[in-house]
C-alpha cells in the first residue's frame, strides 16, 4: 500500500535527520533571502520563504515548525493531508504546489491556506463549491506558462486575462496574484528575463481587472536570487534547506 510506503521512508527519514543540521540550512537560507532583497531595495519580511517539504519526513517539517517557521508547500494531497495530521499545529500555513485531479479539489479548502498552480477554469470552479460549502476563503494563484513548450502547466499569458477573470468572481476563492515555474533545463539569465515577464504580465493584469495582485511565486533553490531582483513575494525552496529529497 502506498500509505504504508510513505510511512516507512518517514521512519526512516526521522532516524536520518540531524536537526542541528538542518536549522542551520533553513537559517543559511533566511539570511541569504534576506540579503539579496536588501539588495534590491526589498524589506526581508517582502519576500517569504515556503518551504517545499514534499517527499521529507514529517519530523523535518516538526523540527522547522517548532523553530518558528509556519509555511510549508506539499505537491501530493494524501502526503500532506497525513503530515498535516501528524504536525496537528493549527498555526502552520499550507500551499499547495502541485497538479490536482478535480475529484480531489474537496480535499484543498480548509486544509490549505493558499493554492498556486491554478490554471483551470473547472478545477476552479470544483474548489470554489467545497469553499463556499465551508465557509472558508482559499487564496489562489494562477500559474503562467510562459511561452516554453516543455513547461507542462499553466495557463498561455493571452488566456491569462479571462481565466483570471472568472476567478475573482468566484466566491470562496481569492485571487491574490500569479505563479511560474520555468523549465530546469533554462540558463538563468533566460529564466531572470521570464520572472521579469510574470511581474509585467502581473501588472497588467492588475490594471485590467481592477484587482490588487500582490503575490508573485516564482523562484526555486537553483533561481530564487533571480526570482527575488525580479519582485517575486514568495519563493518555493526545497532542497536549499532540507537537502536531496528522499525518493
Ligand atoms: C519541488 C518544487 C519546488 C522546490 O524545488 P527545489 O529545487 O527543491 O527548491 C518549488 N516549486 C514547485 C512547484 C515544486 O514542485
Amino acid at each position: 500500500m502506498k500509505h504504508d510506503n510513505l510511512e516507512d521512508r518517514d521512519a526512516e527519514g526521522s532516524a536520518r535527520i540531524d536537526s542541528r543540521e538542518l536549522i542551520w540550512r533553513y537559517e543559511e537560507t533566511r539570511n541569504t533571502v534576506a540579503e539579496i532583497a536588501a539588495r534590491h531595495g526589498r524589506e526581508p519580511g517582502d519576500v517569504r520563504i515556503i518551504a517545499v517539504s514534499k517527499y521529507q519526513p514529517t519530523a523535518a517539517l516538526k523540527i522547522l515548525a517548532g523553530h518558528g517557521h509556519l509555511d510549508f508547500g506539499e505537491n501530493y494531497i494524501q502526503e500532506a493531508l497525513r503530515k498535516q495530521g501528524e504536525l496537528a499545529l493549527p498555526e502552520l500555513h499550507w500551499h499547495y504546489l502541485g497538479r490536482l485531479q478535480r475529484n480531489k479539489a474537496k480535499f484543498v479548502p480548509g486544509s490549505f491556506t493558499m493554492f498556486h498552480a491554478l490554471d483551470d477554469e473547472l478545477l476552479a470552479s470544483s474548489l470554489q463549491k467545497r469553499s463556499k460549502t465551508r465557509g472558508s476563503v482559499l487564496e489562489v494563484l494562477v500559474q503562467v506558462n510562459l511561452g516554453q513548450e516543455i513547461q507542462k502547466g499553466g495557463v498561455l499569458p493571452d488566456q491569462l486575462p479571462e481565466l483570471a477573470e472568472k476567478i475573482r468572481r468566484m466566491d470562496g476563492l481569492a485571487l491574490r496574484g500569479l505563479m511560474a515555474l520555468p523549465p530546469f533545463s533554462l540558463e538563468l539569465p533566460e529564466k531572470q528575463r521570464l520572472f521579469s515577464e510574470l511581474r509585467d504580465l502581473r501588472d497588467k493584469l492588475q490594471s485590467q481587472i481592477g484587482l490588487a495582485l500582490p503575490e508573485l511565486s516564482m523562484g526555486t533553490t537553483d533561481d530564487f536570487p533571480q526570482a527575488i531582483a525580479e519582485g517575486a513575494t514568495m519563493v518555493r525552496i526545497g532542497t536549499r534547506i532540507f537537502g536531496e529529497r528522499p525518493r
